[in-house]
């Protein structure tokens, strides 16, 4: 290892098994003393961690929250703190939607020193899994990833749902199963046409995937019907006519 002690890792362990993990992020994993991990990365990467580290659990699975964030980051910083190798275990890549951004600003606060290990993120592995680009010259020319987590019928949403459903390119929502009947009626109502493709994938390359097709219009229902549950990639638009059920699992 370069870095000897006290030192965080950020690491993405990309979006399924350990085929999509990077060598980086299996070199600190096996190096680590302490593994912050929650249940994202999968039973297969979590099946790998290494039986000399010790491992915590800081799982928020579904937006369960199994410990607040503030702990994590004071677990965190009190290891590094005894000079420690310790990582910070996310599903993806550690810098979207993973709190990686603030667990880094908490370690630079407390000069500790931080490697971040990016990771393949699920918002564009996981699509492509099922035959879907996020981007395409037909199709779209660019690419809008968010949170779903927010209520959108909240006023002051974070997300700016009017240019959302007005914007022409593809839509990845990630966390988005929860407030998915808000969202498309949120779309909808802001003039995105009901017709719109819609793809849901859950559990995306891992061996119990599925996916569920449909329009904007009809999307909520299915889910519904089908008992969707997280974690899923939803993706929105002229890209999901590029769906194929013929998986593309490493
Ligand atoms: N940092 C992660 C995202 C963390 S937010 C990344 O880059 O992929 C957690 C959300 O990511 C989940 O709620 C889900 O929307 C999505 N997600 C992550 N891995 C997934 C997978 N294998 N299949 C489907 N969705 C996944």
């Amino acid at each position: 290892m370069d870095k000897k002690n006290g030192t965080v890792y950020l690491v993405g362990s990309g979006p399924g098994g350990l085929s999509l993990m990077t060598r980086r992020a299996r070199e600190v994993i096996d190096n680590a003393q302490v593994i912050l991990y929650d249940q994202l990365p999968g039973e297969e990467i979590l099946a790998s961690l290494p039986e000399h580290a010790e491992k915590v659990d800081v799982g928020k699975f579904g937006g369960r929250h199994v410990r607040e964030q503030e702990e994590i980051e004071e677990l965190m910083v009190s290891y590094a703190n005894k000079n420690l190798r310790v990582v910070r275990l996310k599903g993806g890549d550690p810098f979207l939607f993973g709190r990686g951004g603030e667990e880094l600003e908490i370690c630079r606060a407390h000069n500790i020193p931080v490697e971040v290990v990016p990771g393949i993120t699920s918002a564009i592995a996981v699509p492509a899994s099922v035959g879907i680009p996020v981007t395409h010259r037909k199709y779209a020319s660019q690419v809008t990833i968010l949170t779903g987590n927010e209520d959108p019928a909240k006023e002051e949403s974070a997300i700016d749902w009017e240019w959302l459903a007005r914007s022409r390119g593809t839509i990845v929502i990630l966390m988005g199963v929860k407030n998915l009947g808000k969202i498309s009626d949120v779309l909808i109502l802001n003039g995105m046409d009901p017709e719109t493709p819609v793809a849901i994938i859950e559990r995306g390359l891992r061996p119990d995937q599925r996916e569920t097709i449909g329009t904007m219009s009809t999307i909520y229902n299915q889910s519904v019907q089908r008992g969707v549950r997280p974690p899923a990639v939803i993706v929105i638009g002229g890209v999901v006519s590029l769906y194929s059920d013929e998986h593309i699992i490493p």
